[in-house]
């Protein structure tokens, strides 16, 4: 069993995911250090002051020796990759070194310091096209494209890892993360931005001139993909249990994160409508090449083994305080980091 109480290194705890998991964790009175180099991570993002931000890459064996030395750590969460799918396409070995090679440093060095408690950011992509809907964790794993084979490969690393040196882990399949904290203290900055929700909001505010809607021909009742679009909050409450069902003893598990509902492109568009009462000017185009028609989670293995289950269906839930980071200070982006490579 792993201590509980004993800090908790988080990788990419300065990015989208990772912060709100980091600030739910801190406020829950955990130890934890974030190790990022970011690349695509925040300094700001990182609002808890006891949290310490550790400049860094998950595969410099030194450093993460020398944190593990400091900090004796009981657990960790391996939130840092890269997750632009197209790019991963047409640059695999870029995410073959960074979601398959570095983790492995990582772990290289916890089985060194007999750290045995895991938690990885996976993906819905682990299953490309699904052979069925809902999407079960006894769905067949067929990833499409390189950033999905790039995480579904640390999957099966960690369950070798349980079988030979006894590391316990978590592997949880998000499905589309959405939403930030309601109080807009932080929120999704990506650069380049590619999802659906921040991009809606940027046709709204006049950052992007249209939405283009991907394809309008899909076998779906009003043409356009459906989603299980998930609340980064209830993401985050994920970690928190799956992290309390490692420390208590618990078996590995990978689980679907998501909230069993489908929602549409055009009722995104319509939600966004409702939430900030402005015409979203949108072009409908052709499909985006990957893209299935359907990816909805069935979410009760989740539920079965820690409880878990999302708070917010409604994606107004998510819009709406996206809406409010957007129309924050920053206007939706972090201030620039002054740590720089
Ligand atoms: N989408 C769209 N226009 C955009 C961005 C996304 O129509 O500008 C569609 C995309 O084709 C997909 C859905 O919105 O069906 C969600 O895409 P996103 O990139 O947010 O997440 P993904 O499901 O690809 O992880």
């Amino acid at each position: 069993m792993s201590n509980s109480q004993a800090p908790i290194l988080v990788t990419g705890g300065a990015g989208y995911i990772g912060s709100h998991t980091v600030r739910l964790l801190a406020g829950q009175g955990r130890k934890i250090v974030v190790l990022d180099n970011l690349v695509f991570g925040h300094e700001q993002a990182i609002v808890d002051p006891d949290v310490e931000l550790v400049f860094g890459e998950v595969g410099d064996q030194e450093l993460v020796r020398s944190l593990f030395e400091k900090h004796g750590f009981g657990a960790v969460i391996h939130f840092a990759a890269y997750a632009y799918v197209g790019e991963s396409v047409t640059n695999p070995l870029k995410y073959y070194q960074n979601n398959t090679a570095e983790p492995i440093k990582l772990l290289q060095v916890m089985q060194e310091f007999g750290c045995k408690v895991f938690v990885f950011s996976s993906t819905c992509a682990t299953y490309g096209v699904p052979n069925k809907l809902p999407i079960t964790e006894t769905n067949v794993q067929d990833p499409i494209n390189p950033y999905g084979r790039s995480k579904l490969m640390v999957e099966w690393i960690l369950k070798d890892c349980g079988e030979a040196w006894g590391l316990r882990s978590a592997c949880l399949r998000y499905f589309n993360a959405s939403g930030c904290s309601p109080d807009g203290k932080i929120g999704e900055d990506h650069d380049p931005e590619t999802h659906l929700i921040p991009r809606v909001l940027m046709a709204v505010t006049g950052e992007i001139e249209y939405l283009e809607v991907f394809g309008t021909d899909y076998n779906t009742p009003d043409g356009t993909c459906i989603r299980d679009y998930i609340h980064v909050e209830d993401l985050a409450d994920a970690h928190a249990k799956a992290l309390d069902h490692l420390a208590a003893g618990g078996e590995s598990i990978r689980c679907n994160l998501g909230t069993g509902v489908g929602v549409s492109v055009k009722q995104i568009i319509t939600a966004v409508e409702e939430v900030t009462g402005k015409t979203v000017p949108v072009k409908f185009g052709p499909r985006r090449a990957g893209d299935p028609d359907s990816l909805v989670a069935d979410p009760a293995l989740a539920k079965q083994l820690l409880g878990w289950e999302a708070r917010h269906r409604d994606v107004r839930d998510m819009v709406a305080p996206a809406w409010t980071w957007m129309n924050g200070p920053g206007g939706g982006r972090y201030p620039e980091n002054s740590l720089t490579r």
